[in-house]
């Protein structure tokens, strides 16, 4: 097994606004827009319906261009444009699984990369958003966690993942259209690169223009934010963004979740189930998501999914099971397919769904934990071939 590193939340974080140059409108939120465009010689007493304009053009529409904004007169739009921009991730890799999964590489500010990961199913989709480059944690079975190079992502970089799939997936309305009711991308969860709740305020506004009416109009119940268990953000979760929540719990003793999720050194088990007792109902979430990630030998005996039923007692929840997806160097192996299912019956007789996820895109390294932005595996690489050269 790995060694850990100390867990940390130390990362580089951006300004959102860039001192010099125009601003970025994509990501702010409807109060940010508000002042931005007070600040830049809006009158205040039409600043708010403006932002409703504009607002509804970029995120409702998929408009990129102040000029396509035609309920603007012509000198305010010429104004938007020497002022501000509207500005998504430029995409650097697309690849597309024989599943039909795609997995974006996107570059954002200072060239750092990102990977998001889109996974069709009868119609559908879901979008696996990151919110962080890498990830401070360093969970053992994850590739994210190998990576060293950290920082949050801002808003709009986050939203900006949406606004490119949504682009890829040719999926913005024409103006006046009805309510698409199906759409391929129905779904977003937050279980891409990083822990969301250590990048809070920018996931939350990010996620405040996913849900929002006159945004990208997704439901709160179809957005599912996956966290390692940062006990003290989970309440704030609840009332603030009030999306699903899943959990990465992985194991169930201490001892083996101290080495499985590190975090669980510094909020425990006991800890983590507490905070997640008053979720559902804060939230109006239905149930709680718990993943559990099956690693032959280490957390899937008969004695574990016991241990599992007791510890949730009382929580509504849904048992997620993750068969371990392979990364190069990792240091466990899947548990069989006759293990996890003798596993998920048990969960399943004691009254929880216990849905066994189906690895998707794994041909295109775009499976759970197995993301990692190809630059820094690049680096590594080559870091590695010196090493084995001596050099
Ligand atoms: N940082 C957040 C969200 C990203 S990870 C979190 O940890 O919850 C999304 C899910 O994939 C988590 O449940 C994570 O534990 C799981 N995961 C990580 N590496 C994996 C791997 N190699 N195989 C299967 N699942 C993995
Ligand atoms: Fe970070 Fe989640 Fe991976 Fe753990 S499982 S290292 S919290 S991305």
């Amino acid at each position: 097994m790995t060694a850990t590193a100390p867990i940390t939340q130390d990362v580089m974080t951006i300004p959102r606004k860039l001192p010099e140059g125009p601003i970025n409108l994509v990501g702010l939120t409807r109060v940010g827009m508000r002042t931005a465009l007070i600040e830049n010689g809006t009158p205040e007493k039409q600043a708010k319906m403006r932002v409703g304009q504009i607002w509804q053009w970029i995120y409702q529409w998929g408009k990129r261009d102040f000029a396509e904004m035609t309920n603007l007169s012509k000198a305010f739009r010429a104004d938007l444009a020497e002022k501000f921009i509207i500005e998504v991730p430029e995409v650097v890799t697309r690849q597309v699984s024989e599943d039909g999964t795609r997995k974006y590489l996107v570059k954002i500010a200072g060239g750092h990369e990102v990977e998001v990961v889109y996974i069709p199913e009868d119609g559908r989709g879901t979008l696996c958003v990151s919110s962080q480059v890498g990830c401070t944690l360093t969970c053992s079975f994850c590739h994210t966690g190998t990576q060293k190079l950290v920082r949050n992502l801002t808003a709009g970089e986050i939203i900006g993942q949406v606004m490119i799939a949504r682009d890829d997936l040719d999926e913005w309305p024409e103006q006046g259209a009805p309510k698409d009711e199906t759409r391929l991308l129905s779904n977003i969860v937050l279980m891409g690169m990083g822990e969301p709740l250590y990048n809070f305020e920018n996931v939350r506004d990010a996620m405040k223009i996913a849900m929002d009416a006159e945004g990208i109009q997704l439901s709160r119940r179809r957005i599912t934010l996956s966290t390692s268990g940062v006990v003290p953000e989970i309440a704030r979760t609840a009332e603030e963004i009030g999306c699903q929540l899943a959990i990465s719990f992985h194991a169930t003793t201490n001892e083996v979740r101290d080495k499985l999720v590190p975090i669980n050194k510094r909020w425990n088990i006991e800890e983590l189930v507490e905070a997640l007792r008053a979720y559902p109902r804060v939230s109006n979430s239905e149930r709680i998501t718990f993943e559990y990630v099956m690693l032959d030998g280490i957390n899937d005996t008969d004695a574990d999914a016991h241990r599992l039923i007791k510890l949730i007692e009382g929580i509504p929840a849904k048992i997620n099971l993750i068969p371990f997806n392979e990364w190069p160097g990792a240091p466990y192996k899947r548990s069989s397919g006759n293990r996890i299912h003798r596993f998920a019956d048990i969960i399943y007789k004691a009254g929880y769904a216990s849905p066994i996820r189906k690895p998707r895109g794994e041909d295109i390294m775009a499976a759970c934990g197995q993301l990692k932005s190809a630059t820094e595996r690049a680096r590594k690489s080559r870091k590695q071939i010196e090493a084995d050269a001596g050099l």
